[in-house]
């Protein structure tokens, strides 16, 4: 059972994460049209910036992994390691409709499937490529995720 000091102190860290968390971006095999519509999230026109969503280098200091593309048989791996390098709890949004089905690269021979095939995925944002805005919304859909109630366990 968890101490006052234990509740409390993942109180903090979860408020801390939702008022501002970091992300890392990764292409795991996007034709890269989705990976600039997140690059035009983070100019001043969107400024994400404002709602303290930072983009990170490591994923060591990643609380949000933000993918791309389908996964190729290259990128598999990269993309396990980056996963396995973030600190828990960490989430992963997939961004574009090759993200969630494989999109126009379905069947191919260099790819593995969708990013669901090989690390979790807590939010997906449809669209080819998704806009800024539901990119935004993602991230959002995401954080209010964060915030409910963890479910009741019923006893008995
Ligand atoms: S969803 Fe569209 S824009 Fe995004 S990687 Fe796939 S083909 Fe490219």
């Amino acid at each position: 059972m968890d101490s006052v000091w234990t509740k409390t102190l993942n109180q903090v860290k979860t408020w801390a994460r939702i008022n501002s968390p970091w992300a890392i971006h990764f292409n795991s095999g996007s034709c890269n049209g989705c990976d600039i519509e997140i690059l035009a999230t983070l100019t001043p026109r969107y400024d994400v910036e404002r709602f303290g969503i930072k983009l990170q280098g490591s994923p060591r200091h990643a609380d949000v992994l933000i993918c791309t593309g389908p996964v190729t048989r290259q990128a598999k791996n990269r993309l396990l390691r980056i996963y396995e390098q973030m600190p828990d709890p960490k989430f992963v949004i997939a961004v574009g409709s090759c993200g969630l089905s494989g999109g126009a690269f379905q069947g191919c021979y260099n790819i593995t499937g969708n990013i669901n095939e090989v690390i979790p995925v807590d939010v997906y944002v449809p669209g080819c490529p998704p806009r800024p805005e539901a990119i935004i919304y993602g991230v959002a859909q995401l954080l209010a995720k964060l915030q409910a109630p963890a479910p009741a366990v019923k006893e008995g």
